[in-house]
């Protein structure tokens, strides 16, 4: 993967290789960072990439900091300006993936969340797939549980929870799955490592509901409008039980990374056909509509780089 030019740091953008921290930083040390994942898209008719939803991504990025107490004087709507001018300079031209970050930056030893001081960075990069298998994905039931809302909460973007999803990534990717699904501390299922999941049972399509320990996440929320409003399907936000997703008649997982990923097999059994289904077919098919621009009633999601 090919580095960026230029990076967001100490409040100017600078060439990447300048964008350094010292081994004793805190962020570094104690996982005391938040991070986000924010895709932009080429449209090519149009020659303009459009980023997706980035004042959603920037409020919930920034709603994370404040539950590790960093203290920011930028608004949404200033990040996005920041991001706007690093991408310009970056002069992409193609699919990208943006990673704003922030984290204390003290180097200094002592865990803690009090008298330490936060620093916000942001970096671009092209980007292709996330998961390989994105039209029939085999994803296993992880024996790691989702961390709970009372010890890191899921909610939050923290950069030290995501030890959770990399131990449950790991052992999925390792045992031949390519993904997995973690249960939450009461046995409900939760999320995939980095993405959120819907199954769709007897027609209706469910979701675990936000209080499950689940990131909040901006594609789950798209795909709730898109399949509601769109594709004139019930959607339903409630705990779903591991041998749900056996039964599914079809199962997807969202993610801004992920994108939508068909799952057509769960622990060696095979969902509906082995295929992707339907529903899912439909669903990824407006969205990669949706997420170019190509959609009137969807376009103001899509937030334009150039000539602005
Ligand atoms: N859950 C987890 C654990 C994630 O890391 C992500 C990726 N950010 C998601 C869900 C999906 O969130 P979003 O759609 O906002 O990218």
């Amino acid at each position: 993967m090919a580095l960026p030019k230029y990076a967001f740091f100490q409040n100017k953008i600078v060439p990447y290789s300048e964008a350094k921290v010292g081994i004793l930083t805190h962020g570094l040390n104690y996982g005391t960072g938040i991070f986000g994942g924010i895709r932009g898209y080429w449209n090519d008719e149009e020659k303009q990439l459009f980023i997706f939803r980035p004042i959603d991504h920037f409020q919930r990025f920034l709603e994370s900091t404040r539950l590790l107490r960093m203290e920011f004087s930028y608004t949404r709507e200033e990040v996005v300006q920041k991001l706007i001018e690093l991408i310009q300079k970056e002069d992409l031209h193609e699919d990208c993936y943006v990673r704003p970050l922030a984290f204390y930056a003290d180097e200094i030893i002592g865990v803690r969340l009090h008298n330490v001081t936060p620093m916000l960075t942001i970096s671009v990069l092209p980007f292709g797939r996330y998961l390989e298998k994105e039209e029939g994905a085999h994803v296993t039931i992880s024996s790691w549980r989702r961390i709970d809302d009372n010890v890191i909460p899921a909610r939050g973007k923290i950069t030290g929870g995501y030890v959770n999803s990399a131990l449950a990534k790991t052992d999925a990717n390792l045992s031949g799955f390519d993904e997995a699904i973690l249960l939450n501390q009461d046995g409900h299922i939760s999320e995939g490592s980095a993405e959120n999941v819907f199954i769709m049972r007897k027609g209706k399509i469910v979701t675990p509901p936000v209080t499950d320990n689940i990131l909040e996440g901006i594609t789950r929320n798209s795909m709730i409008t898109l399949l509601r409003d769109e594709l004139g399907m019930e959607v339903v936000e409630r705990s779903i039980d591991r041998t749900e997703v056996y039964l599914a008649e079809e199962a997807f997982l969202v993610a801004t990374g992920a994108q939508i990923v068909a799952i057509t097999r769960v622990d060696h059994r095979k969902l509906g056909s082995g295929l992707m289904g339907p529903v899912t077919q439909k669903l990824r098919d407006l969205y990669f509509d949706v997420v170019r621009g190509r959609v009137p009633k969807y376009r103001q999601w899509c937030y334009p780089v150039y000539g602005k």
